[in-house]
């Protein structure tokens, strides 16, 4: 059992934010061992110490924190494992699978040269493979690539492609200062951390046939690769700024749920019928690599949005407060999971398409003051409403259960008593208690904003009304 066990990575270089393609690459492979009882590994690839910075790799972090994406093993840095690394080289400098050579930058640059005048690629030509060097300074590791023949790689997703040898290059695996390559190392902890599973962005596609011979040159059976293709900008060129943000995070400060951008995510390269909404537990349950698609994923804001909409919308009420509270927070409000939040919540969660919308629409709630929508006060605060609206103070103050029932008899005893419809009498309610002209249902509101604060604001429409005629 344990040999069928599926072990996928996520091997970030930390060289910035986790961006939208790479938090789609983590989310296949995690979903992927999720899927498969499997085993999900995190891994650092700080091999370029100049590039690599801690803010990124805590961003990285604090990303799939937010994504709720976990792992099993790891984090890993290959900043680490540089002893292993060394004796993978020595490995293969042993077998004849690599050598030294000490070919200057000059000399390079006219065997490029030479090279590109003859019609070929501008390559190596394997001066040093017979040399027999050692070790010394400036000399760089290169691999020992066959000259003939092709090298095959099987991708789940793109199907059989071909390389011919003898395009590729005797490949350098050690630097002259003595830092492993990325295809080499790669490689390395692959085998070492028994992954089996390598599912990653098709821009590294001409790199496999290069980690292929290293794999066999090393005897170690090969992983099953899968190339997705790249996500795309609405113009169909690859993601980028352009197109709007692309770091991960900025999506938590914009207001989305981790699971929507998750649904939406998965959804740039795999599909499941024609259905669009999928929790996370649903696409653990139905995650599989054989419905990753060829094309492309096109990143459209809009859809992202109305995913959203659909998540916020369904995601029980409870489990939306501490998500909501930042936002509020940014309003200088401090909430607390209480009935009262899940209740203001129930009341917004259909229409609010972000976390940060809905806190917007809420704050009507939490106001010691409201302030009118200029319009709306001109429109709808006016001297003719005065009599529905005291009215409508004393009927509800005489009130003892503030319920949505008890709350409807008391309107419609005012529409009786002055012949207005409920519309008239709302709409300069609605203002009163939360400012606009837009809200969710009035005896929602009035039943959750309670008696105190109901008359309250009533009163001070008044009061606003009564001085505006003077
Ligand atoms: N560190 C590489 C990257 O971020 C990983 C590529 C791979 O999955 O092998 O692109």
């Amino acid at each position: 059992m344990e040999n069928n066990l599926i072990i996928t990575r996520f091997p970030p270089s930390p060289t910035g934010y986790l961006h939208v393609g790479g938090a789609r690459t983590a989310l296949f492979n995690w979903l992927h061992a999720r899927h498969m009882k499997g085993k999900f590994i995190l891994r650092i690839e700080d091999t370029d110490r100049l590039r690599s910075t801690q803010e990124s790799i805590d961003a990285i972090f604090e990303a799939l924190d937010w994504l709720e994406i976990d792992w099993d093993k790891g984090p890993f840095f290959q900043s680490e494992r540089f002893d292993i690394y060394r004796k993978y080289v020595e490995k293969l400098l042993d077998s004849g699978d690599a050598y030294y050579c000490t070919c200057s930058p000059e000399k390079l640059k006219k065997m490029r040269e030479k090279a590109m005048a003859a019609g070929g690629k501008p390559r190596y030509d394997g001066i040093c493979r017979e040399k027999g060097l050692g070790s010394g300074e400036d000399a760089v590791v290169r691999f020992r690539s066959p000259r003939t023949g092709t090298t095959v790689l099987q991708d789940t997703i793109k199907g059989n492609i071909v390389f011919q040898n003898n395009e590729l290059d005797d490949f350098i695996i050690t630097r002259s200062d003595g830092t492993p390559t990325y295809n080499f190392v790669v490689v390395v902890d692959d085998i070492t951390m028994n992954i089996n599973t390598v599912i990653r962005g098709d821009d590294h596609v001409m790199n496999t046939p290069k980690q292929i011979l290293l794999y066999r040159a090393l005897n170690s059976p090969l992983p099953a690769f899968g190339h997705v293709p790249m996500v795309l900008g609405s113009d169909r060129t690859r993601l980028s700024k352009r197109h709007g943000a692309m770091s991960v995070l900025a999506y938590r400060e914009m207001g989305y749920l981790p699971d929507a951008f998750l649904n939406y995510l998965v959804r740039l390269g795999w599909s499941y019928g024609d259905q669009e909404f999928f929790t996370r537990d649903e696409l653990i349950e139905k995650f599989t690599l054989s419905n990753i698609g060829q094309s492309p994923g096109v990143f459209d804001q809009e859809k992202l949005l109305a995913l959203n909409a659909a998540h916020i919308k369904t995601v029980p009420p409870n489990r939306l407060v501490n998500r909501l509270s930042p936002f509020l927070k940014a309003h200088g409000y401090d909430i607390q999971p209480s009935p009262f939040i899940e209740s203001v919540i129930k009341t917004l969660n259909a229409r609010s398409k972000t976390l940060k919308a809905m806190a917007e629409s809420a704050l009507f709630y939490f106001k010691d003051e409201i302030s009118y929508d200029d319009k709306a006060a001109n429109k709808f605060l006016r001297p003719g409403v005065l009599p529905s609206i005291q009215l409508l103070i004393q009927t509800l103050q005489a009130l003892d259960r503030f319920e949505e029932k008890d709350l409807e008899g008391a309107f419609l005893a005012v529409m009786e008593q002055t012949g207005l419809k409920l519309g008239k009498i709302a709409q300069p309610v609605r203002i009163a208690l939360t400012g606009k002209t837009a809200s969710p249902g009035i005896f929602e509101i009035i039943e959750i904003l309670g008696k105190d604060r109901v008359i309250s604001r009533l009163k001070k429409a008044v009061d606003f009304i009564m001085e505006k005629s003077d």
